[in-house]
């Protein structure tokens, strides 16, 4: 037999970023929440790892200064930008097969800031630089059809080969984890704006001195619980109930929770087979059941000394690897995080045969000429959403046709890639609605 609580919270599932940030825009203006999460940690696709006894993360991640929102979400649960994130200004390093391209933006007002990095950069031609200069508007300021791929946008802004092959590509990867053939221009112009266009500390790179886990879930749990919100971890919803079109509870176990104000903040797939058995929602569930995904490969390679790589953070543009880190700003001095993103020859490559292939990178790129002594192969297959045009047509809106039903997640409508940003956005988005007495 079924026990049943009777439960005037609103039930969020899933505690990754985006059910997080819900979970605290509702606590702090003192709505009853009840957050549920199937792993025995928080954090979804952005959380710690082991790697021997150092914690690490499920795959490197950096934000920027105009994740306004998660700076946001992090002044309410009174964490410390400057204690958990090292602010670095826009410095861009690429390596490739014809040299070296590099630039660092001056402190100067946006958009001045961009044009000045173009203009002072090494390893352009002054052609390139003033083709770069030029067609940057066009680049950002063209209305790009709803159907263009960003590489459609790179041909019809007239960008330079060698810019849009050490620059362009290497962040449409990076901010979008889809390569530019296929990815939306309409995103990859948002990232643009968002991040260069309003101020230039937007252009900040963000990068965390702790593992995810300590950057913001488990603070997030903590002002969670301390302000008495039921967190349930290591319970997985099985079931969303339904009466008459309105949500009356959850299952989880042998248990049902009444609630009348849900939010699915899961990922995509998951919310699909949740909401698989709801008639009312069987056109989200197409929409959302047709996303492809695409993989994010971090290799990291511990070394018996300080790796000392300069810069610190540094991009590969014909080689396997894409980006390499050296952690010592996450106090990890020995150790290299190596990130491939997007899908490629690497994924049908074994661990061993990876962990090669980057060491080889690395050697061949840097003065890192040692072996490592260990290392970590973490494959998130499904690590974000392929953020093709398409994709855009099936972003769903917070708002469902299910009375109390409520998403959040970084495939929701927030115009933005699939990032922590995205995430949090669309978290705080349902608790506004929810806030505003607004019924779906
Ligand atoms: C390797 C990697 C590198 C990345 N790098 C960056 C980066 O550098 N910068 C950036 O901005 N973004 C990056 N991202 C993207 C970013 O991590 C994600 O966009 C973000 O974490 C998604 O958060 P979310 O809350 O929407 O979803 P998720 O993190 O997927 O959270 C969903 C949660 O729901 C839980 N759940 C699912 N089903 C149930 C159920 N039935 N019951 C209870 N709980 C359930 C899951 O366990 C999970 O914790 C990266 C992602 C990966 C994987």
């Amino acid at each position: 037999m079924r026990a049943s609580t009777n439960n005037h919270s609103t039930v969020i599932i899933g505690g990754g970023w985006a059910g997080l940030s819900a979970a605290i825009h509702l606590a702090n203006k003192n709505v009853p929440v009840t957050l549920i999460e199937a792993a025995e940690q928080p954090g979804g696709r952005a959380r710690m790892v082991m790697f021997g006894d150092l914690p690490v993360d499920n795959g490197q991640h950096i934000a920027l200064g105009a994740y306004r929102n998660f700076l946001e979400v992090l002044k309410i649960i009174g964490v410390d930008e400057a204690f958990v994130l090292s602010r670095l200004p826009l410095s861009l390093t690429v390596k490739g097969s014809q040299g070296t391209v590099s630039l660092t933006a001056p402190k100067l007002p946006a958009p001045l800031h961009l044009l000045l990095a173009f203009l002072k950069a090494d390893g352009l031609s002054a052609g390139d630089k003033i083709k770069t200069m030029a067609n940057w508007l066009r680049l950002i300021g063209t209305r790009a059809r709803s159907d263009m791929t960003v590489t459609d946008l790179m041909h019809c802004t007239g960008q330079s080969e060698r810019v849009t092959h050490y620059l362009w590509t290497p962040l449409c990867i990076a901010a979008m984890n889809t390569h530019p053939d296929i990815a939306s221009a309409r995103v990859f112009q948002r990232v643009l704006k968002d991040a260069f266009m309003r101020r230039r500390a937007d252009s900040d790179i963000l990068l965390p001195r702790y593992d995810m886990g300590r950057l913001f879930p488990q603070p997030a749990m903590d002002w969670l619980i301390g302000k008495g919100v039921n967190v349930m971890t290591g319970q997985r919803v099985s079931r969303i109930e339904t009466r008459d079109n309105r949500v009356t509870g959850v299952t989880v176990g042998n248990m049902t929770i009444a609630t009348g104000q849900l939010i699915i903040a899961t990922n995509p797939w998951s919310c699909a087979s949740l909401i698989e058995p709801i008639d009312s929602l069987s056109s989200l569930h197409r929409d959302i059941s047709q996303f492809n995904y695409e993989p994010i490969a971090t290799v990291y390679l511990k070394y018996s000394r300080a790796v000392l790589l300069n810069p610190t953070m540094q991009g590969l543009a014909d080689s396997s690897t894409q980006w390499i880190f050296d952690r010592r700003i996450t106090s990890h001095p020995k150790i290299v995080a190596a990130v491939i993103s997007a899908d490629g020859e690497h994924a049908s490559m074994s661990k061993e045969e990876l962990v090669q292939t980057v060491v080889n990178d690395i050697k061949a790129n840097t003065d890192l000429q040692d072996d490592p002594i260990d290392s970590l192969v973490i494959r998130e297959k499904r690590a974000t959403f392929s953020a093709t045009p398409h994709a855009e047509t099936l972003r769903p809106n917070n708002k469902t046709a299910l009375n109390g039903c409520w998403l959040a997640g970084d495939y929701t409508a927030t115009g933005y890639p699939a990032t922590l940003e995205g995430a949090i956005i669309s978290g705080k988005a349902a608790a506004i609605q929810i806030l505003a007495g607004n019924t779906p």
